[in-house]
């Protein structure tokens, strides 16, 4: 199931993606708080949308305003040095494969939706970068979750860009700062739910700028992948429906080009994964 969440008359729904349909699940939901409820509701939730999908109202999708499919009710957990050609692109800055995962996070108001704009005023530096990247966001939650068992508390997998303040990343040490400015996470168009994913570890993430392709990458080029990631995230804390990890990206970004070219207003940005779809944002 494809899951959204769009507007209108000025309220948030969440709705199901038929073909070039949106159904309105909130209409014949209307328990349902928003897509992390749902999420929360776990397989039981799906199984309730399904059975009620057919009466739900029908809007045409070019007619819908998407949003972002949630806004998290805490950080975004995000991967940095996880696909190897980008940890080795950075020229100036000579860094070894990681022994561990490297976690940093964003926080959720940096978080925006498809075709919200990322605003470079939240970044004083002048060196705003995209990151297209996977999202994993979790379903049933759980603390020391072992990476055999790590499958189970995923519920599907969205698009995020982790844009970055790279000036700012640099200068404060540790990454909250350069990586957690407004808008600096856009994320959607949809949430895929898993059953819909085959193989996530053959799914290219692709980025381009101005319809330049800039990254292009399958999922099995990370360092440490997805059962990794749960395992080392939930060995200290708990992980609850609705989380989001956002994976790491590829080689191709604006800082590894020489000379190093960064976002300006008026570009656009898309995030292309096979299966999700693509998040395209302005940039201001
Ligand atoms: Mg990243």
């Amino acid at each position: 199931m494809k899951l959204v969440t769009f507007r209108d008359s000025g309220t948030d729904r969440v709705g199901v993606v038929l073909g070039d349909e949106i159904a309105d699940l909130s209409a014949v939901k209307p328990e349902l708080v928003d897509m992390v409820d749902l999420i929360a509701r776990g397989d039981g939730g799906l199984a309730a949308a399904g059975d009620r999908i057919e009466r739900a109202p029908k809007l045409p999708s070019t007619d819908v305003e998407l949003r972002a499919p949630f806004i998290p009710r805490k950080n975004v957990m995000a991967v940095g040095r996880n696909y190897r050609e980008h940890i080795h692109e950075i020229k100036d800055e000579p860094r070894p494969v990681p022994e561990n995962p490297i976690i940093f996070t964003k926080p959720p108001t940096s978080v925006i939706g498809p075709g919200e704009a990322i605003d470079t005023a939240n970044d004083p530096s002048g060196t705003t970068d995209y990151e297209g990247e996977l999202g994993v966001v979790i379903g049933p939650g759980g603390i020391r979750i072992r990476a055999e068992d790590a499958w189970d508390h995923v519920y599907g997998y969205t698009i995020v860009n982790d844009v970055t303040a790279r000036a700012l990343q640099r200068k404060h040490g540790q990454w909250l700062i350069g990586k957690g400015p407004d808008t600096f996470c856009p994320m959607g168009p949809v949430v895929v739910t898993k059953d819909e994913i085959a193989d996530v570890s053959s799914l290219w993430v692709r980025t381009s700028v101005n319809g330049e392709e800039r990254q292009a990458a399958p999922v099995s080029d990370m360092v440490f992948d997805i059962p990794t990631l749960i395992a080392t995230l939930s060995s200290v804390m708990t992980l609850e429906p609705g989380d989001v990890i956002a994976t790491g990206t590829p080689a191709g970004v604006g800082m590894g080009m020489e000379p190093p070219v960064f976002l300006a207003p008026g570009d656009v940005v898309e995030v292309s994964i096979d299966g999700i779809g693509t998040l395209t944002n302005p940039v201001i």
